[in-house]
């Protein structure tokens, strides 16, 4: 097994990262993806969410946090090809101009917006078509929602009474405002990166996938990455890699990999006995992440999700008018509508985001609610908090020890504290008001007190983990603004853990345009070497 360029990781940024390699027909490329194929119908068809199988999902616990009173979080990562655009909630947002002109500003040379505008619109096949800020061609489907839910859009109107603007764009000219987000969806079926990227490969002599393989380490040898050991069929072996490495095991298992492969802060390796080949006290460093407070409303409502005889026949109607038309309630994202609102009149760019969910999601959905009903959701988007991804153990296939410590800066409560005021304003303002919604666990939005003991008993990820392999200019980030690791040669790092700043909005459009840009970079280094 002996390749030019493995690419370890088959989620959002490596399918695209390894579909960019495979396009040159010289290149030989393997991507080597822990999970399976993921394409069951559980997986293509979003409304079927909550029936996700446990395979695809790594689905970590993480460390007790201790500003959340020592709560144990979550977090849900994909396994299998697509990664975790196989099991998320599609939203399709590639965050706000400033962010990316900021990680130029930090010393990411080439990471500004007109730098990433142009590979966003390569890839993005927006079935409205394309623009100056859109790509109507590309092979990530981007749709409108088909069948979003009425409750939705009483959201959208209610913050539209308060002065919140109405957007049906949050990826155009202006991010503010309130509307239904796009999804990364066609014919009413979930658009994962496998099914962009790598289905349109497949028959190509020049792309090998390997599924059901777990990388256990870079193998590296004189300063350079050479393969990568892997466990398959229950055998440990060696793949070759003539060229180089692309490392996308996404902000968990790309710095566990390197620190494996004795990459990361040195007395931390040496306290699980691994060789330390490289001290880089940033792997796994820098955890920013989106934290969520999220509030629940019952509401008899047949277009809401919920447990109920009446939810069951509203399930098995949607399957067939899915099967039949592509429409209906199992065309679901869940997350359908919501949006980006400034506060803080010194921010630089929206600093909450809201999302309207169609359920009442409590723990995740992993915990059955009874009735119907939806729940309302706010995030800070540009979190000050930092957390940190360490090894619980040597073994690969034990889980990794995170914190995403959220809450531990006390400016980022205040803002979820006055964000969760607005969310609960636009709930008492009509027409969300005249719904007859029930607040499932009433809180006393004028306590301050009261509300933050709320937010720290029920908050949580909003799925949005990055920085584990922070990009910069410095001696002491991991990867250079090529995304290649310093100090090894031939080895990259590409997918959500190496932005320096986590950006203002949902993660998985930013990191397939990562994973693409890594592609061109490898390519490039390989034509010049
Ligand atoms: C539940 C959920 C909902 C979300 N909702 C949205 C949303 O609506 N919109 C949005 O923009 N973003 C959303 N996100 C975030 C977004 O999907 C992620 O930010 C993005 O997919 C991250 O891409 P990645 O390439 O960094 O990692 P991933 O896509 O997670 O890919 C990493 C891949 O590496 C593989 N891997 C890991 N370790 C190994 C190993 N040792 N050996 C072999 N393979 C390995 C994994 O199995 C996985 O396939 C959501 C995420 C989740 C989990």
């Amino acid at each position: 097994m002996e390749f030019d360029v493995i690419v370890i990781g088959g989620g959002s940024a490596g399918s695209a990262a390894a579909a960019r390699l495979a396009a040159d027909p010289k290149l030989s490329v393997c991507l080597i993806e822990a999970g399976g194929r993921n394409d069951d119908v559980f997986v293509r068809t979003p409304g079927f969410l909550a029936f996700m199988p446990k395979r695809s999902n790594w689905a970590y616990d993480t460390e007790p946090m201790d500003a959340l009173n020592g709560r144990i979080g979550y977090q849900p990562r994909g396994r299998g090809l697509g990664g975790s655009s196989a099991i998320n909630g599609m939203v399709y947002i590639r965050g706000n101009r400033w962010d990316y002109d900021n990680w130029a500003a930090l010393g990411c040379t080439g990471w500004g917006w007109d730098d990433v505008l142009p590979v966003f619109r390569r890839q993005e096949g927006n079935e409205r078509g394309g623009d100056a800020l859109h790509g109507g061609e590309g092979p990530l489907n981007v749709a409108d929602q088909r069948s979003p839910s009425p409750v939705g859009q009483a959201f959208v109107d209610a913050a539209n009474q308060l002065q919140i603007p109405r957007n049906d764009d949050f990826n155009g000219p202006s991010q503010e405002g309130m509307g239904h987000y796009q999804v990364t969806q066609k014919d009413g079926q979930r658009w994962s990166t496998a099914r962009a990227f790598l289905d349109p490969l497949a028959g190509r002599s020049n792309l090998t996938v390997l599924t059901a393989t777990l990388v256990e380490k870079i193998v590296i040898e004189n300063g350079r990455a050479t393969g990568v050991a892997i466990q398959r069929g229950g055998r440990s072996q060696i793949v070759t890699a003539r060229g180089g490495v692309v490392l996308s095991a996404g902000a968990f298992g790309s710095p566990q990999i390197l620190m494996l492969s004795g990459i990361g802060a040195g007395a931390h390796l040496a306290q699980h006995g691994i060789p330390v080949v490289r001290d880089t006290p940033a792997v796994g460093a820098d955890l920013q992440d989106h934290c969520d407070y999220l509030v629940g409303y019952d509401l008899d409502d047949p277009t809401l999700f919920g447990a109920s005889l009446r939810g069951m026949w509203a399930m098995v109607k949607g399957w067939i008018e899915h099967r039949r038309h592509g429409t209906g309630l199992l065309t679901t994202n869940f997350a359908e509508s919501g949006g980006f609102v400034t506060i803080r009149p010194d921010a630089p760019a929206p600093d909450l985001q809201f999302h309207f969910m169609r359920a009442i999601i409590q723990n995740h959905g992993r915990d059955k609610v009874r009735g119907h009903g939806f729940s309302l959701h706010v995030c800070v988007l540009r979190p000050e908090s930092r957390g940190w991804v360490r090894l619980n153990s040597a073994d690969p296939a034990a889980a990794p020890a995170i914190n995403p410590n959220f809450l531990s800066d006390e400016r980022d409560m205040a803002l979820l504290r006055d964000g969760a005021k607005l969310m609960h304003r636009i709930a008492a303002t009509p027409p969300m008001s005249q719904l007859g919604a029930r607040e499932r666990n009433p809180v006393d939005y004028h306590d301050d007190a009261a509300l933050e003991a709320r937010i720290r008993a029920v908050s949580d990820t909003i799925y949005h983990p990055v920085g584990t392999c922070r990009m910069g200019p410095d001696a002491d980030d991991v990867v250079d603004p090529t995304l290649a690791l310093r100090g090894i040669e031939g080895l990259w790092v590409a997918d959500a853990s190496i932005m320096p700043r986590l950006i203002s909005g949902n993660t998985n459009a930013p990191s397939i345009m990562i994973g693409e840009r890594c592609g061109d970079f490898v390519r490039a280094s390989l034509q010049a070497a």
